[in-house]
């Protein structure tokens, strides 16, 4: 069993389609980067078929956990995994919102054009084109999220300095402004003053990557624990388990 985005549910009655977009990664001569959900993606044809425990439509069930409360200056961060949760952020988003999106994909062909927000979200893709998973959006992340000359320096100090160093724990990283996995405090509300109020930033993809950006938002800026969502997808070398 292995965990998918539903990207859209289409259509109506037996016409209707739930659809769920599958990144394939490249299995090693030795099959050690595939797994269960890469093999079914890569040899799937019209009419298999597949089990799937999904959600019931307009029951709240979880998952993308978006939870922007009031916040008027939104960030939304992700990979290639995180694109269907990031399109139905963008397609659900009132006219008004306003904030900015950094999609890292693999490369230039896997910009989607139909991955859009209101006309206040800027959405910057970032192909990594061979480049280091997650090097040019860390960075671009913390430029983003900086208030002063030290964070600026910080930002481009961070380009070379990607933390990809494991999380102790096998699971992967899964905090929002109301749930903590590791179980820190999370009551109280947010201060409505300081370099940071509105903000409220979504942050999912490789758990590695994830758990760099939330050292340096939490512990370096200084953003409040509560204004971020932090999702580790997935882990690099490491199966999910079923
Ligand atoms: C809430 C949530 C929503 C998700 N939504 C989506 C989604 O909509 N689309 C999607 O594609 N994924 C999504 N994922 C991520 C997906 O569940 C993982 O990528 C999962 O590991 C894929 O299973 P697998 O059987 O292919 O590989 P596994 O058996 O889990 O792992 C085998 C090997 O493949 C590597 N691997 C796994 N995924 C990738 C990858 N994307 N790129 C490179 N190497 C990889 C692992 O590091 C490991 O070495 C989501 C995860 C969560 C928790």
């Amino acid at each position: 069993m292995r965990t998918y985005t539903v990207r859209d549910v289409v259509g109506e009655g037996r016409d209707t389609l739930l659809v769920v977009d599958i990144v394939v990664h490249e299995p090693g001569e030795d099959g050690a980067c595939s797994g269960p959900g890469n093999d079914w993606a890569r040899a799937a044809t019209i009419g298999d078929r597949v089990i799937v425990v999904a959600p019931r439509r307009g029951h709240d069930f979880g998952g993308v956990e978006w939870l922007p409360g009031a916040a008027t200056d939104l960030l939304v961060v992700g990979d290639e995994t995180a694109l269907p949760a990031i399109y139905g952020i963008l397609r659900d988003l009132p006219a008004d919102a306003t904030g900015t999106v950094f999609a890292e994909v693999p490369h230039r062909d896997d910009v989607l054009e139909d991955v859009v927000g209101p006309v206040g979200v800027e959405v910057v893709w970032l192909p990594r084109d061979g480049a280091p998973r997650g090097e040019e959006l860390h960075a671009r992340v913390l430029a983003h999220l900086a208030r002063t000359a030290d964070d600026h320096a910080a930002a481009t100090a961070a380009v070379s300095a990607v933390e990809l160093e494991a999380a102790p724990e096998d699971d992967l990283l899964w905090e929002t402004p109301v749930y903590s996995a590791s179980g820190e405090d999370v009551s109280g509300t947010v201060a409505a003053d300081g370099p940071y109020a509105g903000l409220y930033a979504w942050i999912a993809g490789e758990s590695r990557i994830v758990t760099g950006l939330r050292r340096a938002l939490v512990k370096d800026l200084g953003v409040d624990r509560r204004q971020v969502s932090f999702m580790g997808y997935w882990r690099e070398g490491v199966a999910m388990k079923a």
